[in-house]
């Protein structure tokens, strides 16, 4: 867009063309932003031109260019509870932005031209420069918009001329004298003006597209992930309800009830059994998963005996380490403490907890649940005396689909999602899920929470409880 082209762009074909209420938005916000800055620099120069000038011509002046203020002050209200939607409003603050910059430009200019009338012939530094600051202002925060930051300067530049063209008119200097000089310094001085204003204005619509790219890119990424959520969900549903049959139908053959399993087979349904069994624990974890992401997952929070929650854990818990040959011992605490929480997920996440420790410890082994209570917190934790984990793990063990090891020759079975899942779960309990190791000695695992007051639920009824103060 040329400059005439931008001056001659009225509001209603200028938003039409752009349609930039953000742009709209930021000149706003911007201008709202340095109002005090501004009215510091008029005072400033009022004081100092009332001094050096005609007082009374200054007031006046002054009073146009706070008169201006006090009207983009005004505008700044109506814009700020603009939505950013209704083109109707967008266009009138747009036509509001066009008038008031064409009265304070006006008033600055008037201002700057009053004080060079004033003054005798030569050397209108002053005005000139208060102008110039005028200008640089401009260019440097009225850049979202062209066309507006082309009428102020367009103005200004009416007002650097007539200031330079007065001694030329009073005086008819010869073309070899100063008042000559003065008066081309200043074109050269506008055409700087006008460079370092698109300067600026290509600044701020490079910074304003990459900004769209950025939010459309956002927005691309956060439909796919939708997809890819919404994929997850109906897979996984489609999957469970087979799954929960095959499972089913395998127990019923494996436990001889629909006679006599031949001893050739045995081996291979055992196989599909527990491969069906992972398969099942992967899908359920994967809905876990998109119901937390999603918000959907409710707690059901009723007060809980940790001691009990480590009874039931490790009892639970007992026919699976029976398989791996680990014996599941309990360390209960003698002051029994109650927490807020659901009872269903913090035996998921025990069970999270004792399944690994099973998994990664060696045959003979023992595995204790420990139940520990100081000042307001509750502490549960699973030792064993297995593998351990490498320093610098953290982030794979509770990472989503994360493996400490996750080679092909790696023993054990998972996921990778069961800590995960643990920790946003406890979580949302607002407590800490937490481990430390030593590579070849053995694992902690704990959870932490506040203690709670009150009566301790023996099944998922009775009364919420307050937290411990
Ligand atoms: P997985 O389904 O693989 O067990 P988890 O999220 O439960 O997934 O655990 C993530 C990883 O953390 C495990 O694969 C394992 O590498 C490591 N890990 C967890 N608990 C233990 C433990 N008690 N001993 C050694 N490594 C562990």
């Amino acid at each position: 867009m040329t400059f005439l082209q931008a001056l001659s762009a009225s509001p209603r074909r200028w938003f039409s063309v752009h349609g930039r209420e953000q742009k709209i938005k930021d000149y706003i916000a911007l201008s709202n932003q340095l109002i005090w800055k501004r009215q510091a620099s008029f005072l400033a120069a009022a004081i100092l031109a009332a001094f050096y000038f005609d007082p009374s011509s200054v007031v006046l002046c002054y009073a146009f260019v706070v008169f201006s203020e006090i009207l983009d002050l005004r505008l700044g209200s109506v814009a700020a509870n603009w939505d950013g939607r209704n083109r109707a409003v967008g266009r009138a603050i747009l036509w509001r932005i066009t008038i008031n910059t064409l009265i304070s430009a006006t008033a600055i200019s008037i201002f700057s031209v009053n004080m060079a009338i004033q003054q005798t012939s030569g050397g209108h530094f002053t005005p000139l420069f208060l102008l110039f600051s005028a200008s640089v202002f401009a260019a440097m925060h009225n850049s979202q918009m062209i066309g507006i930051l082309l009428l102020r300067l367009g103005i200004y530049g009416i007002a650097f001329l007539t200031i330079a063209l007065l001694d030329v008119m009073r005086e008819l200097p010869a073309f070899s004298s100063p008042i000559w000089l003065e008066f081309f310094t200043v074109i050269f001085v506008l055409y700087f003006l006008c460079d370092i204003s698109i300067k600026f204005n290509q600044g701020y619509r490079e910074r304003y597209q990459q900004l769209r790219r950025i939010e459309q890119e956002h927005a691309r990424a956060k439909a796919a992930l939708e997809v890819k959520t919404r994929f997850l969900a109906t897979v996984s549903h489609e999957l469970r309800t087979p799954l929960t049959s095959i499972i089913g139908s395998l127990e019923l053959i494996n436990g001889n009830r629909l006679g006599a399993v031949p001893d050739n087979l045995k081996p291979a349904i055992t196989i599909a059994a527990r491969n069906a069994r992972r398969l099942a624990d992967l899908v359920e974890d994967l809905l876990d998963m998109q119901k937390i992401e999603a918000g959907e997952m409710v707690f059901d929070l009723h007060p809980i005996s940790v001691n009990t929650l480590a009874i039931e854990a490790a009892e639970s818990i007992a026919g699976y380490a029976s398989n791996f040959g680990i014996v599941v011992e309990t360390d209960l605490c003698a002051q029994d403490a109650l927490i807020a929480g659901d009872r269903k997920r913090l035996i998921q996440v025990m069970n999270n907890m004792l399944s690994n420790a099973i998994k990664f410890s060696e045959k003979g082994g023992t595995v204790t649940v420990q139940v520990e209570t100081f000042g307001q917190r509750t502490r549960v934790s699973v030792h064993d005396h297995g593998q351990g984990i490498p320093d610098g793990a953290r982030e794979n063990v509770f990472g989503r689909f994360t493996q400490v090891d996750s080679s092909d020759i790696r023993k054990v079975g998972g996921t990778g999602l069961g800590l995960n899942i643990s920790k946003l779960i406890v979580e949302q309990h607002g407590g800490l899920i937490d481990y430390t190791s030593e590579l070849g000695v053995g694992s902690t695992f704990f959870v932490e929470f506040d203690r709670q007051i009150g009566d301790a639920d023996t099944d998922d009824g009775g009364p919420y409880l307050s937290q411990v103060a």
